[in-house]
Parts: structure tokens; sequence; C-alpha cells
């Protein structure tokens, strides 16, 4: 595997933004979870901002966001958002950015669609549909009940979407500002997730499709309980790595913080180690695999671990398929 130096491994600090190239700056906004920030972008577009992801739904990311439109972003009106994918810490605030400054969003079909029917998740659905997903995958009573509170507070974490939105698509190209970036969908972590790719500029917006220290989360949802999506997963990853210029992989970018290229390579050259980095939400489901009785807590320090917990559990089954389970 080929070390890459990360020229921006500190991060941008709060209330400011990182140049990472010309016209492309980059912030992170607050999050009160085990990770405590998401990344998000600003593509200098004419006089005013391309906004990619969000953050999550909450007037501390409404506070970040006033201090960096007052500050780094110099006044100047945001003109169109753009969502890689629908988890609340990425399209969280979109409808927030996109009715204060009257502008599109642009998201791909199933990401907006996903993500408006996870706002609206209800208790019924979780007693007619989900709790016997969970209790088949092995969750005791009172894990169900943790899912439960979680699943029926979800909502909040997302202000309302728009009605309306622009579908991006896989290999369009979306000018921005002086910028061609084009759209490569990936899957598995989320149904139909966007990165974006400037050759010219050599980066790579990932979004929470390829991670550095860590794989991403992959989950098997009550809402398809035969689906695949570590092969998604693993297969997207493949995709990047074809279609990411080798000539760039040097210089790409920092996803989630973190330059990712080092896992496009771990996945070209050994999956299983790759899996071997894998989070310790999938690690938790080999250990119920097992049979131990390691609670749900000691599996996962991410508090947005129960939808992680459920999938985990028919994760791992894909994994011994392909034996490829291999941790702790
Ligand atoms: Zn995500």
């Amino acid at each position: 595997m080929v070390a890459y130096e990360n020229p921006w491994a500190a991060g941008p600090p709060p209330g400011e933004m990182t140049a990472v190239a010309p016209g492309v700056l980059w912030a992170r906004l607050p999050l009160r979870l085990a990770i405590d920030h998401v990344n998000v972008w600003a593509l200098r577009d004419g006089d005013g901002w391309t906004i990619v992801d969000t953050g999550m739904h909450a007037p501390a990311t409404e506070e970040a966001w006033e201090g960096l439109f007052a500050g780094p972003l110099e006044g100047r009106p945001v003109i169109r958002v753009i969502v890689t994918h629908l988890h609340p810490d990425h399209v969280g605030m979109a409808g927030w950015l996109t009715k204060r400054f009257e502008c599109e969003l642009w998201m791909t079909e199933l990401e907006y669609l996903a993500a408006r029917d996870a706002t609206v998740r209800r208790d019924e659905v979780f007693e007619s549909s989900f709790r016997e997903f969970f209790r088949a995958a092995g969750f005791t009573q009172d894990e169900v009940a943790q899912l439960r509170n979680s699943f029926a507070s979800f909502g909040r974490y997302y202000h309302p979407l728009p009605e309306d939105y622009r579908r991006i698509c896989d290999g369009e190209q979306i000018t921005i500002g002086e910028h061609e970036w084009s759209v490569i969908i990936g899957s598995g972590h989320s149904p139909e997730h966007a990165c974006l790719l400037n050759p010219a500029l050599g980066l790579l917006i990932s979004g929470d499709q390829v991670l550095q220290r860590i794989s991403s989360n992959v989950s098997v949802f009550p809402t398809e309980p035969d689906g695949d999506p570590l092969n998604d997963w693993l297969n997207s990853l493949r995709k990047l790595k074809r279609e990411v210029p080798e000539a760039l992989k040097p210089r790409t970018i920092p996803v989630n913080g973190v330059q990712g290229q080092k896992t496009i390579e771990a996945v070209g050259t050994d999956a299983k180690r790759m899996l071997g980095r894998t989070p310790v939400m999938m690690t938790g489901a080999i250990f119920r695999a097992a049979g131990s009785n390691i609670s749900p807590a000691g599996w996962c320090t991410c508090n947005c671990a129960p939808w992680a917990w459920a999938s985990a559990n028919m994760s791992c089954k894909r994994c011994q398929w392909r034996g490829l389970m291999m941790l702790v």
C-alpha cells in the first residue's frame, strides 16, 4: 500500500475554513456524536457559493453556518446546495440553507427520497416491521427498545427538506464557477451516494463513501433485509479506484478530515486487510455471531450506532460467505 502525505491533516479550526485549492474552502461543523465533526465544502460559484454537504440539523450547526457566512464566506450568497447522501450529518441543514438563500438542492434521486423517508419514520413502522427484523437478528428486548427510541427521534436531525430538488446522475459534469466536477455514484454506505471528482484540481469530495482510518458504515436495513450492501460498497470502491486518475492519487483529498486514497488502494490490493480495518460496528456483529455477551455499548463508540448494530449482524453473514470474517 502506498503511503501518501496528507497536507491537511490538522483540519480547519471551528469557525474557520481552509483553502484546499483555488475557490475550494473546507470547514468542519460540530456534531454531538463520538465523531465530533462533519466536513463541508464551499465552492466558489460566480458571485456566490455552491455548498457541498450541510451538517446535522441543530442550533449549534446553524450558529456555525452563520459564523462562516459572516467570516470566510464573505457575506456572499449560497446559490446551490449539493448533498452527497441522506445521512443527517450531511443533509440535515440542506432544507435550512435552501430556504434561507432560496436556492436549489441537488442530490441523487435515491438519496433525496430516502432522506425524506427518514424524516417521517413513525412508531407504527417500527412496531409492524422493524421490531421483527431486529429480533430475528438476535437483539434482546432491551436492545430493541433502545433502537425504537432512536428511530422515533431520528427525524429531528433533519430540517424539513424542500418539496422539490434537482436530480444528479452518475457521470454528470457539473460546472461550478470556473471548475468542472464529475459525479461518481457509489453505494453500500447509502443507496446512491454522490462523490465529486475534479481531476484538474486533484480533488475528490467523497462524503462517507471513502474514509481513511475506518471503512464506511455498511448497514443492512430492515427495509431491505436481504440486501447485500457490503458487496455494493466493495464494488463502489473498486469503481472509484478505476475512475480516480492515477496521477492525482497522491494529491487526493481530505475525506472527512483525512486523505482517502489509502483506502482505495487497500481495497484494490487486499480486501481482507481492508475489512480488517473495518470499524467496531462490524466487529461487534462478529462478536455476536460468536455468541459473545458483549453489550451493544461495547460494540461501537458512535452514537449513531443503533443503525449499525442492526445491520452489522447481517453484514457479518455476508463476510462469512466470502471467507472474510477475520476480525477480533
Ligand atoms: Zn453517512
